[in-house]
């Protein structure tokens, strides 16, 4: 079983793609989603038909196979690798690295059960990307930052791919996980490529003892409309986990399908949807769709969830940004928006304490204070 550590590495490539571009735009939905004056994708009829209405159109499906000693979550994650190359500003090594971190945190919302919980993707590499961090919630609203976002790299000379290792670097991941239980769960586990869909493989052998086979992938193409250097054209992935007593044929054949496979991009750009991909690995084991829904980047962050941020700095410092008389300007790490409190709050602040506000299970999102 520890052989089932097939996955799908350099997925990116940087290849031109005119013809999906050319599908992408084509798209007619609903309603247009606009972010920071950039419009961005469209919202079709379905997704607001499914109740999803703050969302871009990805989607997410579960199912289990081989008589239930497989289970599956496959992703198509373009809107939501887009939309953080939008809101960060990203360069072609981060919005591949950020890319597969999301759709990763997509894949892993499906291990959620209670509206409250959340997954959280934290790779601390030492190369040039720094910090990448991604949360999902259990309806897979994705969110995330890389410390670096225009971290850059020159592509590898033996593929002519991104470099996302080496942007990534060595290090270890973390994932942590709010079940809303007391504590949060949290396993650690090196970082052994920095290719991330490596790197979750073995944290699933190493940490959670659950061979698996992780591909994730992010392929980047010229804008069509040629306003922004690049974007990303198709992203996607899939986790493929083994049940305990599952039989070393199944194994031995899923290892030989996966490894055959073209890339998930690839097989995106075909026309291919996340379902189809699956149902195709499964091929003869029955595999059986359980769920399938829609799934986007939000931010949830809002003022008083900044305002609970700006008030754990603590007393003392709250007080100098106080006599300091500019007020505080917080920008949320996951979206870059930017809330102002003024001199004046913040008095009203140190003279009565905010309660915490709901839902602090989680932490809060990671706001820096300039005063
Ligand atoms: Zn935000």
């Amino acid at each position: 079983m520890e052989n089932f550590t097939e996955n799908r590495e350099n997925l990116d490539d940087v290849s031109g793609g005119a013809a999906t571009g050319a599908e992408e735009a084509g798209k007619t939905g609903g309603s247009t989603l606009i972010i920071g004056g950039k419009v961005f994708g469209d919202l079709d009829a379905g997704a607001l038909k499914r109740g999803n209405p703050l969302l871009a159109d990805d989607v997410l499906v579960t199912g289990i196979a081989a008589d239930g000693f497989v289970r599956f979550t496959a992703a198509e994650s373009t809107a939501t690798c887009e939309k953080a190359r939008i809101i960060h500003g990203t360069s072609a090594l981060a919005t591949a690295a950020l890319g597969r971190a999301l759709t990763a945190a997509a894949l892993l919302s499906s291990q959620l059960k209670n509206e409250t919980d959340s997954v959280s993707i934290q790779i601390n590499g030492k190369g040039p990307l720094g910090k990448i961090v991604t949360i999902s919630d259990v309806k897979a609203r994705v969110r995330g930052y890389v410390a670096n976002p225009k971290a850059e790299l020159p592509l590898r000379v033996s593929d002519g791919k991104i470099d996302v290792a080496a942007g990534v670097g060595k290090g270890f991941l973390q994932i942590i996980k709010d079940l809303s239980l007391k504590e949060p769960y949290i396993g650690t586990s090196a970082l052994v490529s920095g290719e991330i869909a490596e790197d979750l493989t073995y944290y699933f052998a190493a940490s959670e003892q659950v061979p698996s086979s992780v591909a994730l992938g992010v392929r980047i193409g010229p804008d069509p409309d040629g306003k922004e250097p690049f974007r990303v054209e198709k992203a996607g992935g899939f986790i493929i986990q083994l049940m305990p007593g599952a039989p070393d044929s199944l194994i031995d054949d899923l290892e030989k399908r996966i490894g055959g496979m073209p890339s998930v991009t690839t097989l995106l750009a075909a026309g291919a949807t996340a379902t189809d991909i699956v149902k195709d690995i499964f091929k003869g084991y029955s595999p059986e769709i359980q769920s399938s829904h829609w799934f986007g980047y939000v931010c949830g962050c809002s003022r008083g969830r900044m305002q609970a941020a700006l008030a754990a700095v603590g007393r003392k410092e709250l007080t100098e940004i106080y006599e300091d008389g500019h007020g505080a300007e917080l920008c949320c790490n996951f979206c870059n928006k930017k809330y102002f409190f003024s001199t004046e709050e913040i008095g009203e602040m140190l003279a009565r304490p905010p309660a915490k506000p709901e839902g602090t299970g989680e932490e809060p999102d990671g706001g820096t204070a300039e005063s």
